[in-house]
């Protein structure tokens, strides 16, 4: 597959056919590829000599899409940061990247100095440009197509760079995923991450490259649950794909069913554990409807195994008081388990999951400690693949894989991917605090809430001042998602023999 040459297609097959819907606003397929197309055109003439990639900043809005597809067409990658990251954080990917320009599509925020071209230059732009990019100048299948960052442990994120090749060939599997490509054409697709976390990808192209009309759920939405039901009702939505936990939010109420959404055919979730209290609610709510598994880091390109999960499949994980499975690989995916050694361990046996295949990221962008550190390469099936170390511990069982927690200090947070040093690194910045341990609460294998013992100045406040105060200065650096529910002042953090924080026993006072 080839995504720019298939949205081409129904740009030329369907051209009025709504592409992307987003609030009040809609692009069509054919206007999705004429601007695109414009604002390459421009990018290229613009920037000619440079390669270096874009930062599109933005939320849902339309032509965040247009600039992505944009980028790629001038073959150039694009990084997307949304609007509720905060503006450090930005600034920091900013820095790293060193991008010429800067498609700032929606938000208010201070690029310092940066070239930026806000939605009012980005629509000049289109509407004078003459120019129609030539497909020679499309990204190559070895080139990044995007970089998306995550949390990373040192405090700054890290981006994940994605080729050309990566992701269409993870939209040969995803396009086919609880039904045949050809099955999707012309259906609704759900949103519901931010285009700046790489769940959108599934959602995003996998409806591009079927033809489909993908709704957003934009952040107003997700504050207003009434605004949010309207819009399931709206849209109509044939395929909806989020994290577990969003699906679980959304069953709060009654009302999300079958009659919400009358036209569903399939769940497809990624990103964190899919309990078996969730999936038996969505049969319970939803009959008839599928629901899918996927597995996988944003290292990998969203998801590299996937398993339908039948009524079947739930009583017997039951009956065996296991955990429900993450599924099969895609074709030119290999999932093994590693010991420490580099093994590869028979089944049955737990160890870290390995992804080797043709879906694996080039590694983090300008840091090649990291990358070396993460990745690797090895031969499969006669060729030579890329692979990574998911820090996942997982085993196999009939060929399918189990996911078991991680094996460091990463955690999935309402599907949100944090490292926990990233958060402490991030306290340490604010001067009352000398020694920050976040632990994480977990019940039945799922982070519930993050909780910081911190140590540092009280300076007159108390306990629960500080606490309170630490709270509110971690806004201007984390994203929401990432602040402790629970910011807990002690003397003294306790040490284990290693002389390290001893995590274990403050998890015991949680
Ligand atoms: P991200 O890069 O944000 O997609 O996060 C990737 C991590 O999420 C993986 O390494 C796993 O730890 C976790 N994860 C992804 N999918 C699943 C799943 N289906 N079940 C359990 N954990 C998952």
């Amino acid at each position: 597959m080839n995504i720019l040459k298939e949205i081409k297609k129904f740009s030329k097959i369907n051209k009025d056919r709504i592409a992307i819907h987003s609030g009040d606003t809609c692009l069509s397929y054919g206007q999705l590829d004429d601007y695109s197309d414009r604002l390459a055109a421009w990018l290229n003439r613009e920037y000619k000599e440079s390669r270096t990639p874009v930062i599109v900043y933005g939320h849902k809005n339309p032509y965040m899409i247009v600039c992505f597809l944009a980028c790629a067409k001038s073959g150039r990658a694009y990084c997307p940061q949304d609007i509720s990251i905060p503006d450090q954080r930005v600034l920091d990917t900013v820095e790293c990247v060193e991008p010429d320009v800067i498609l700032q599509v929606e938000g208010n925020i201070d690029f310092a100095g940066a070239n930026v071209k806000k939605l009012s230059d980005i629509e000049k732009i289109i509407e004078n440009e003459t120019e129609i990019i030539d497909e020679s100048c499309w990204v190559k299948p070895d080139d990044n197509y995007y970089i998306i960052f995550t949390s990373g442990s040192t405090g700054k994120p890290k981006g994940v760079q994605i080729t050309f090749d990566c992701l269409n060939n993870y939209l040969d599997w995803s396009t086919n995923l609880g039904s045949g490509k050809e099955d999707k054409e012309g259906k609704n697709f759900g949103n519901q991450a931010p285009f700046s976390f790489d769940l959108s990808v599934m959602d995003l192209y996998t409806c591009l490259a079927c033809g489909g009309t993908l709704h957003t759920l934009t952040k107003k939405m997700q504050e207003n649950y009434g605004l949010m039901y309207e819009h399931f009702e709206k849209s109509d939505i044939n395929v909806w794909v989020s994290t577990p936990s969003f699906a679980d939010m959304c069953m709060a109420d009654r009302k999300f069913n079958k009659e919400m959404l009358p036209n569903l055919e399939m769940f497809l979730f990624c990103g964190e554990v899919l309990t078996i209290s969730t999936v038996q609610k969505l049969h319970e709510r939803f009959p008839g409807v599928k629901v899918i598994n996927t597995y996988g880091p944003t290292e990998s390109t969203v998801a590299v195994s996937d398993v339908l999960i039948t009524s079947e499949l739930l009583d017997e994980m039951t009956v065996k008081g296991k955990s429900l499975p993450v599924g099969h690989e895609k074709p030119g995916t290999w999932l093994e388990i590693h010991n420490e050694k580099g093994e590869i361990l028979p089944e049955g046996q737990q160890g870290e999951i390995i992804i080797i295949g043709d879906t694996v990221s080039t590694g983090y962008f300008g840091r090649d400690d990291l990358t070396e550190k993460a990745f690797f390469k090895c031969v499969r099936g006669g060729r030579e693949y890329r692979a990574y170390h998911t820090g996942d511990a997982g085993y196999k069982v009939g060929g399918q894989l189990f996911y078991n927690g991680r094996i460091d200090l990463q955690v999935k947070l309402n599907g949100y991917r944090i490292e926990i040093e990233d958060i402490e690194n991030n306290m340490l910045k604010l001067p009352q605090i000398s020694h920050a341990v976040v632990i994480p609460n977990v019940k039945e294998g799922k982070v519930k809430s993050l909780t910081a013992f911190v140590t540092g100045e009280l300076g007159g406040r108390t306990p629960q001042e500080f606490g309170r105060e630490i709270k509110k200065e971690l806004k201007d650096i984390l994203p929401i998602y990432m602040i402790p529910k629970k910011v807990k002042y002690i003397e003294e953090i306790p040490m284990n023999n290693n002389g390290k924080a001893d995590r274990k026993y403050l998890g015991g006072l949680l």
